[in-house]
């Protein structure tokens, strides 16, 4: 199989004028497509372009670029078609550590058939940020970044329309920005922050983490003038949606003794996994709405359920010592075409 010939236009933006310089070449070497749902995108040109003063004149840009158009294309990152990819400084107010590169995709890709209701939202526009030089430069950062990207490209359709309500469509745009910074990763308006060491160094296959900061994105609870959801029911409902649509293989974690349904996170989507099968199968789909609308009622479980939330995390606790080792799985056989709240509790 041969890939496509790709080129390379490299050239410089010097403040604000723009001065086209040499371009050149690379060949690049077809791989085996890791896609198995879709024939693979193939590449006809990619156009890169080197932005900014300080980025052009940092030492061994051109040879790091290469490289990573290179490793990109090796780890089966397949781009749309007719894309345009950016190296350019960035200009986040939040990050003043130096140079910055912005990586900007522009795909819009997916078909979801079949689908109900409108046609899912897609991004059209992924940036990939590396903030700073100890991190642009960080072996496997870009090429970790990419699978980030793709599976925000590939997910946030399908996310989209599990979590459609009525009059709402989510942006359609999302930046993906690595840095040096405590914690994990956090997501806020159309932006998800990464920590570099944490993907590289603490947990290289933690992508169910950046399909949690996504949700938020898709969701947009805090948008259109803030939220009324509390944070523990909101951080339940998307890790409830994690686990259940893109990771469904991943065992949640065991509820402690010191759990309650307060407990946020997969503790209490667990909790709602658990009401959806034994109450209400439609239960977060019910709270997102609430959520969305601002509508959020104090007296949300009895409302659905006719029990106060105690009843239901003494009779949770309950169901889960009846089964083997204490855990809640959704199905397996929930497919991504299958847009609905199909999973089931099943046991290991
Ligand atoms: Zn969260």
């Amino acid at each position: 199989m041969k890939r496509s010939l790709c080129i390379l236009f490299v050239s410089f933006l010097l403040g604000c004028l723009y001065v086209a310089d040499t371009p050149f070449t690379v060949h690049l070497t077809a791989q085996e497509a890791v896609q198995k749902e879709r024939a693979p995108i193939q590449l006809e040109t990619v156009t890169v372009f080197l932005r900014g003063a300080g980025l052009s004149k940092q030492e061994g840009i051109y040879e790091w670029v290469d490289r990573a158009v290179r490793s990109a294309s090796a780890e089966g990152f397949v781009p749309p078609k007719d894309i345009s990819v950016v190296f350019q400084e960035n200009a986040d107010p939040d990050f003043r550590d130096g140079a910055s590169i912005s990586i900007v995709f522009n795909p819009k890709i997916i078909s979801l058939s079949p689908h109900e209701g409108r046609a899912p939202t897609q991004l059209e526009k992924v940036t990939i940020a590396l903030d700073g030089e100890e991190v642009f430069k960080q072996e496997g950062i870009y090429e970790w970044s990419c699978k980030a990207a793709q599976l925000v490209i590939e997910w946030f359709p399908i996310f989209d329309k599990i979590f459609e309500t009525e009059e709402f469509i989510p942006g359609n745009e999302i930046t993906l920005r690595f840095r040096r910074m405590d914690g994990v990763a956090n997501a806020s308006g159309t932006t998800i922050r990464i920590s570099d060491n944490w993907v590289l160094r603490q947990s290289r296959q933690d992508f169910g983490m950046v399909a949690h900061e996504m949700i938020h994105i898709v969701q947009r609870y805090g948008g259109r003038g803030g939220t009324s959801i509390p944070g523990w029911a909101m951080e339940g409902v998307t890790d409830f949606a994690r686990h259940a649509y893109y990771e469904p293989d991943v065992v949640m974690r065991r509820n402690g003794p010191n759990d309650t349904y307060r407990s946020s996170y997969q503790v209490t989507g667990g909790f709602f996994m658990w009401i959806e099968h034994v109450y209400d199968k439609e239960f977060v789909k019910k709270l997102n709405q609430h959520a969305r609308n601002r509508t959020w009622p104090d007296d949300v479980f009895e409302k659905y359920t006719g029990k106060d939330a105690e009843t239901l995390w003494k009779e949770h606790n309950e169901f889960l010592q009846t089964i083997p080792d204490n855990r809640i799985l959704p199905s397996r056989d929930f497919g991504r075409e299958k847009l609905g709240n199909t999973y089931s509790i099943t046991q290991r």
